[in-house]
């Protein structure tokens, strides 16, 4: 039924005033907690929301106090919590960009904490009492990880490339196969980056073959770089033909262009014994002569957000001449984790236990195997009807959207719910305590433990448990 004008003034002046509010017990607890402005914005911010309610004839009956200040006290709760928070991610996806890729490993959370706590040696040699250089706490380990002749370190890859033709093709001609002017994801494209570091495109080739006279016919003396891309997210496969890396860098050497190459993720180890074939290794593109090479750091590598420039020494000191590298360098914190992971390389052995990128890639199939099977167990006797719980082997891709297309297998858990649909149990384990993330496939909910420590799996059965409760 319509309300009429004058009823809905009447409604609006039942509207408990500010200054009532600040009387209630409720509201007198809220000042004992939090800032009086803070109070007073949130109060008015709700009784406008019910005013404009009424207006809009949305509400029939005024607000009672005690309801109102129930909602001031939440809507205080949650804006003074931490938005950021720990998520649960039992999808299985290694390296999730929109969950903060790369786990970091214990050293270098130990590193980030005293680089914070601390004064440190950033830019303070210590021997000569001079000013250092931020690039040197990690430039000798890189070299010694990879064998390049020089490195640099920026804010994250898409930077890193940006640095590299601002630098080495402004102005001038980046030659690039049509099969590899790839989208990174995050609005990463090759042809936009080229475009934003000054320099002009040429492509050539198809999208599925490129042949090296391809290159060669594309050559200028306008031509200032050749620029191949690792097109970390896709394939062609089929009738394909690429040039290698390799065979690039001599037509670069002949001509004397530099050879750069974008990796993207950045191994530092071999792990085509877990089925990272498609990528290649740092060192052997620095043995194969490539001029420039650049990475992340927080995919593959296991480090946090950076961008990895190695080469050969002259085109090097041009990049740290650039001033555009002030504007992109790295700050201590990241500086800090990524000397720890570094450090971890040193024994590659451990660095596959220590760094959690590294271990969640290499996780026995057998330990997945177990994991899963106890989950269900567990899950079988917690849930009892509200749902099914099955157990079955299925993939994992090692990172969605910025990294390869590795398929890795799995042991999924799958639960499904007897009288919710699976996207509302989705729905409720993303909004809880802590919140968690699983592969919805049909109507079932995929539990996927290879991402999932063993101290979260109590809290993963406990939102599922809560999640389906109704
Ligand atoms: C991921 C990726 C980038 C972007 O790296 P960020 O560190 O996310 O900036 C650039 N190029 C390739 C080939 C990539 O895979």
């Amino acid at each position: 039924m319509e309300i009429n004008g004058t009823e809905r003034q009447a409604l609006l002046r039942q509207i408990p005033a500010v200054e009532e509010l600040f009387k209630t017990e409720e509201l007198q607890q809220l000042l004992s907690l939090y800032p009086r402005l803070l109070v007073l914005t949130e109060a008015r911010e709700v009784t406008a929301a019910y005013r404009k309610k009424i207006l809009q004839g949305e509400l029939k009956v005024p607000p009672e106090k005690k309801a109102l200040a129930k909602e001031i006290a939440a809507l205080l709760k949650e804006k003074s919590s931490p938005s950021l928070r720990p998520v649960i991610n039992a999808t299985g996806i290694i390296l999730h960009t929109n969950l903060g890729r790369a786990l970091l490993s214990p050293s270098a959370l130990a590193a980030l904490q005293t680089a914070g706590r601390s004064y440190i040696n950033l830019e303070f040699n210590l021997t000569t009492g001079k000013r250092g250089s931020r690039y040197e706490h990690v430039e000798a380990l890189l070299k010694l990880l990879t064998g390049a002749e020089a490195a640099l370190v920026v804010n994250n890859n898409a930077a890193a490339v940006l640095l590299v033709l601002s630098t080495l093709a402004r102005g001038k001609e980046v030659v690039v196969s049509r099969g590899e002017l790839v989208e990174i994801g995050g609005s990463f494209r090759i042809p936009e980056i080229i475009a934003a570091g000054g320099a002009r495109l040429v492509e050539v080739g198809t999208t599925n073959k490129t042949y090296l006279r391809d290159y060669e016919k594309a050559l200028s003396p306008e031509t200032a770089a050749l620029l191949k891309v690792h097109p970390s997210n896709y394939r062609i496969l089929g009738f394909t033909q690429a040039v290698p890396l390799a065979e690039l860098v001599q037509l670069g050497n002949q001509h004397g262009l530099p050879a750069v190459a974008d990796l993207g993720s950045g191994l530092l180890v071999d792990l085509t014994p877990w089925g990272l074939k498609d990528e290649p290794v740092v060192s052997s593109c620095v043995a194969a002569g490539t001029d420039i090479i650049t990475f992340s750091g927080d995919k593959l590598l296991g480090g946090p957000q950076a961008g990895i420039i190695l080469g050969k020494k002259v085109y090097l000191e041009k990049l740290k001449a650039n001033p555009l590298t002030r504007a992109l360098r790295i700050d201590k914190l990241t500086l800090a984790a990524l000397e720890a992971t570094l450090r971890e390389y040193l024994n590659p052995e451990k660095a596959l236990s220590n760094i959690p990128t590294l271990h969640f890639l290499t996780k026995p199939e057998e330990v997945l195997k177990n994991q899963a099977h106890h989950l269900a167990r567990h899950l079988r006797r917690t849930l009892g009807e509200k749902a099914e719980v099955n157990l079955e082997k299925g993939t994992t891709s090692a990172g969605g959207g910025a990294l390869p297309s590795a398929v890795l297998p799995a042991w999924l858990v799958t639960v499904t719910p007897r009288r919710l649909p699976a996207g509302e149990v989705a729905a409720r384990l993303r909004q809880g305590n802590p919140p968690v993330l699983v592969r919805i496939e049909e109507n079932r909910l995929l539990a996927d433990l290879r991402t999932v420590a063993e101290a979260e799996i109590p809290f993963l059965i406990g939102a599922l448990k809560a999640a389906l409760n109704f």
